[in-house]
């Protein structure tokens, strides 16, 4: 059997003893489709794009699509810490509820700080019992960083006053699967900058299991409902990158699939904000675009239904799916050059005569990107 028809074989499976899981919502899928009109033409459609944003054949869609109706069998817990719940929003914040969203108010949501109507005692009730009842088998999702200095006491989370490094680890014990949404909990984000005086800590950094990073402040809705999709379908972990990202997502830098990558090629570059080459849609990498140096699939998957990324807006990327992007990728409107950068410093340099030699630039961008391609984790 080969890896696609074993892979089939699985999901297939997994699929059968979720059905015959009792439903925990009291409405299906498909009323909440007809109560926002949404038709199963667009479901297909659906189905079929996130089949192939996780790089599976097209057969799997069928999968997919029956993933996507028992997503309520799977209970997700899903928790806050030092953050400033942008991850939720990018997930929920859409002035019309697409298929992501749907999936998001379908899935069986056992504790999530935003979106619950419990405030005090009574949510710390809900999350203890939803730890007890669905342990080894609920997905945990961390949004937000850990606080480890003073034994986690820059975070306290209830009125019981746990800490947030207390919560995570007890909940993290009987977690059948942890993802890690945003940069925060990812690699500790903003909270984690120099001289990170709270100890701030990725999750994969305090808890004892595998955990999948989705680098990005924010990470797009696909990239969330993805990961979410490919648990409930395999009740696995997608193939990671060397930092645990799922490969599907991050398997290419943003300059590679960049719209303005030709005028990199170029070298027609944007030399200050507002000046003729941005009117004409000009490389942003001389006012700070750290695309080369960043992995994520913001300019084929963009933002807000599709509509836009950063760099179709006009200013260049952040890096923010990469580790220590705060201290690493600054200046943000500055290029990175010949500034020397943990670890990357034949990137920075190579990037940096490649601007000054406009020739080389495909041979220079590419030897950059095996550099790192070479040191992922293999499936
Ligand atoms: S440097 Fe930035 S703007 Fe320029 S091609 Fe690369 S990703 Fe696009
Ligand atoms: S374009 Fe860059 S900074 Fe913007 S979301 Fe994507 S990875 Fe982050």
């Amino acid at each position: 059997m080969d890896t696609h028809s074993a892979l089939y074989e699985q999901g297939r499976k997994r699929l059968e003893e979720l059905r015959q899981l009792p439903p925990r919502q009291d409405k299906s899928l498909q009323e909440r489709m007809l109560e926002h009109g949404v038709t199963r033409r667009d479901f297909m459609k659906w189905s079929a794009s996130v089949t192939a944003l996780l790089a599976l054949p097209l057969p799997f869609s069928n999968l997919v699509a029956e993933a996507a109706e028992l997503a309520d069998r799977v209970p997700l817990i899903w928790l806050h810490l030092a953050e400033c719940t942008g991850c939720s929003e990018s997930l929920v914040r859409a002035d019309t509820p697409n298929l992501d969203s749907l999936i998001f108010d379908h899935i069986s949501l056992e504790y999530h700080e935003t979106l619950m109507a419990a405030a005090g005692w009574q949510a710390e009730e809900n999350l203890e019992h939803a730890l007890k009842t669905y342990k080894g088998n609920y997905l945990l999702a961390v949004e937000g960083a850990v606080p480890t200095a003073n034994n986690g006491a820059f975070l306290t989370v209830g009125c019981k006053g746990h800490t947030g490094l207390e919560i995570i680890k007890e909940a993290a014990e009987g977690a059948a699967a942890i993802i890690s949404v945003g940069t925060c909990a990812s690699f500790g984000g903003v909270q984690a900058a120099a001289p990170n005086p709270t100890g701030a800590k990725g999750v994969y950094e305090v808890v004892d299991k595998a955990v999948v990073n989705l680098g990005g402040c924010p990470p797009s809705e696909k990239n969330i409902v993805g990961t979410l999709m490919y648990f409930i379908m395999f009740g696995r972990l997608p193939a990671l990158d060397m930092y645990n990202r799922p490969k599907w997502a991050y398997g290419a830098r943003v300059h590679d699939n960049c719209e303005r990558r030709g005028r990199f090629d170029s070298g027609e570059f944007v030399e200050q904000f507002g000046d003729e080459g941005a009117k004409q849609g000009y490389c942003l990498y001389k006012v700070g675009c750290k695309g080369p140096y960043t992995y994520n699939n913001c300019p084929t998957e963009r933002f807000n239904h599709h509509v836009s990324w950063p760099v179709l807006a006009g200013h260049g990327c952040m890096g923010c799916s990469e580790p220590n992007f705060w201290d690493d990728m600054a200046d943000f409107e500055k290029p990175l050059g010949r500034q020397l950068l943990h670890g990357l410093d034949a990137t920075a340099d190579t990037i940096g005569a490649v601007i000054l030699g406009a020739t080389v630039v495909g041979i220079g961008a590419h030897a950059v990107a095996s550099l790192f391609v070479g040191s992922s984790k293999e499936d």
